[in-house]
């Protein structure tokens, strides 16, 4: 047994405490074994930290007789595109995503541009654990070469996906806030050359995030709505960190849940191509299954996880995915989640449907959500669910992840523990006002006492 250092998304940690120099290096002499002597491709995020890590696993990789291709400072999915498009045998991304500005982290691709399977991560925590390195002698040592077309590649890459002639027309007004991250580096760009008005707000890359959070949470994102209304935007879109997730504000700045700018993006697709596979994470809304049955399509529902909705997309054949977070996973462009693509396809559904955004909001099935949280220790976790399950037999319930309370039919609450943090993460949806509310209350007061009598 090896110890387990890859999270949800890859490695994450401190920088400086658990993410040393020397750890680093140990790392990334693991990844460069498991990769053996091929092609990489390595890029970072703009935190502060970003080119220490950077350097240390690029060394490690060249010491393994890997030639790497440095692509600089880009998006999450400008790499992976770039993986998958350019052959590579795979890349590695110096990011943290939306983590707060201490930590970074390390995300492996696999050659299809998505992160490794499971199975991959733990090659390499054996390799790692058992310092089982393959350092190459002087001359054959890897060499190192620029790589400076990937956000070019990528940006052409999604052009392919809309009708630009079309999102010209509409003249939208955009107002753009990626968090200080590097979605900067192409959303604003993108949506210039798509015919958009474009504004930006913290829109120069810091890796101290003096503007918000790196998250882009409907909470943290009241500087976007603001913004939006005062210059009179169409739409206000932001990212997290590194570019991967998108969260949207109508032209009245109201800022949305990931899931609802999901179900709008399920709608257009699936009237485009009714009947097809919609691949939905466990705590995303009713709106989604609501939407699929109108058009008859047929909604797969995930584990909450990047990953797993990636693999899903690519096991099933689904073209399209998609999370509560703000990732969506159009896979006609590729598996993985795109922020630039998720922009991009709203200016396509905006300028086919001639609609502001609050009207096509409007117009999806109404749900009213609240969402709450409760601190466990990670190792009563499984003891408190069982408990749950117990109290709620007289419930209907599914357990694809945690546990999904039907309290009425059109009223649910999902109770699911965290897979970063030690606390349970709750998930509640009604077509009634209050109820959600009311759902959480009540669950958070069950779950505090199980936790309390199990601990
Ligand atoms: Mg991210």
């Amino acid at each position: 047994m090896s110890t387990r250092l890859f999270g949800t998304n890859g490695i994450r940690g401190v920088i400086n405490q658990e993410l040393t120099p020397q750890f680093l290096l140990d790392i990334g002499m693991a990844i460069g074994a498991h990769f053996k002597q091929s092609e990489i491709i390595v890029a970072c995020d703009a935190r502060t930290s970003s080119q220490m890590v950077k350097s240390a696993i690029t060394s490690s990789l060249l010491a393994s007789g890997c030639n790497v291709h440095d692509a600089g400072t880009i998006p999450t999915p400008s790499l992976q595109y770039a993986v998958s498009r350019r052959g590579f045998a795979g890349g590695v991304m110096i990011t943290a995503s939306h983590n707060p500005a201490p930590f970074n982290g390390i995300k492996v691709i696999g050659p299809d541009g998505v992160e490794v399977e499971r199975k991959t991560e733990e090659k390499i925590e054996r390799i790692y654990a058992e310092r089982n390195f393959q350092l190459k002698p002087w001359n054959q040592v890897g060499e190192e070469f620029p790589f400076t077309e990937a956000l070019e590649l990528h940006k052409r890459g999604v052009l392919k996906q809309i009708e630009p002639k079309r999102i010209a027309k509409a003249k939208l007004k955009v107002m753009i806030d990626p968090g200080n991250g590097v979605g900067t580096l192409i959303t604003p760009y993108l949506l210039r050359d798509l015919g958009c008005k474009v504004y930006t707000m913290n829109s120069d890359l810091d890796g101290t995030f003096p503007g918000r959070q790196p998250e882009p949470t409907p909470e943290a994102l009241a500087g976007l709505s603001k913004a939006v209304k005062a210059v009179g935007a169409d739409l206000g879109i932001a990212h997290d960190g590194d570019a991967d997730r998108c969260i949207f504000v109508d032209e009245k700045g109201e800022a949305y849940y990931g899931d609802k700018s999901f179900a709008l993006i399920a709608d257009w697709f699936l009237t485009h191509n009714p009947g097809e596979k919609i691949v939905a994470t466990f705590n995303c809304s009713k709106a989604i299954p609501d939407i699929a049955a109108k058009h008859g399509g047929k909604i797969i529902w995930t584990k909450v996880g990047a990953i797993t909705v990636s693999r899903t997309v690519i096991e099933t054949g689904a073209k399209l995915g998609g999370e509560e977070n703000g990732g969506v996973f159009y896979a006609p462009h590729q598996p993985v989640r795109d922020g630039t693509m998720t922009a991009s396809l709203m200016l396509q559904i905006l300028a086919e449907r001639g609609k502001p955004l609050s009207k096509l909001m409007a117009e999806l099935p109404r749900y009213y959500v609240n969402k709450g949280k409760v601190p466990c220790k990670n190792e009563l976790k499984e003891k408190v669910l069982s408990k749950l399950l117990i109290q709620a037999s007289n419930l209907k319930t599914e357990t694809l992840d945690g546990v999904k309370i039907w309290a009425e039919k059109d009223s649910w609450i999902l109770l699911r523990p965290s897979g970063t943090e030690p606390v349970f993460r709750l998930y509640a949806e009604s077509t009634q006002p209050k109820k959600a509310e009311q759902l959480v209350h009540e669950y958070q007061d069950k779950l505090t006492k199980i936790i309390h009598d199990a601990g």
